[in-house]
């Protein structure tokens, strides 16, 4: 079986608008859906992301993945059920959105209960960069981008001879 790399979609595909929707808990056992995991983790640390959401790369279901000490964190139908009051400014990129950076306010802390690989639910409890990603990619599930909300966006131009 050829063995298909994913691809990054970028702003303007169509599939990084829609509401993603709700894996099956029984889906999570398949081949395929097992593969689609380890995938994206592969598709996030080649492309040193720090997070990664499935439908950056045209699956619209509720899957990310997190790079959590450079170890992939694979949280299904991630939900945040708690959160701090405080908010933060931060810089943000996207792998969907090449070369442009913007700061983006989010919940100093969250907390987000998820589905693992094996089907158990767990939960998480995380602040700084990491609460930061894991808003991020949830943003990617309900069809938002960061520039949406960004301030100070600024694109970083590649000189033409490099
Ligand atoms: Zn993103």
């Amino acid at each position: 079986m050829l063995n298909k790399k994913l691809t990054i979609r970028t702003d303007g595909d169509q599939v990084l608008r829609k509401i993603a929707k709700t894996v099956l808990v029984d889906e999570i056992k398949s081949k395929d859906f097992q593969k689609l995991c380890s995938d994206l983790a592969v598709c996030m640390f080649d492309n040193n992301g720090i997070g990664i959401a499935a439908p950056q790369v045209g699956k619209s279901i509720r899957l990310i993945v997190i790079n959590a000490k450079d170890e992939a964190l694979v949280m299904i139908n991630p939900e945040i059920t708690k959160h701090s009051l405080i908010k933060e400014w931060g810089e943000e990129g996207c792998l969907s959105v090449p070369l442009t950076f913007g700061d983006v306010k989010r919940f100093k802390k969250v907390k987000c209960v998820f589905i693992n690989p094996a089907g158990k639910k767990e939960s998480i409890e995380a602040s700084g960069l990491m609460a930061r990603v894991i808003q991020h990619e949830i943003d990617h599930l309900n069809g938002e981008l960061f520039i949406d909300k960004a301030k100070k966006v600024k694109k970083i131009q590649i000189p033409a001879d490099n």
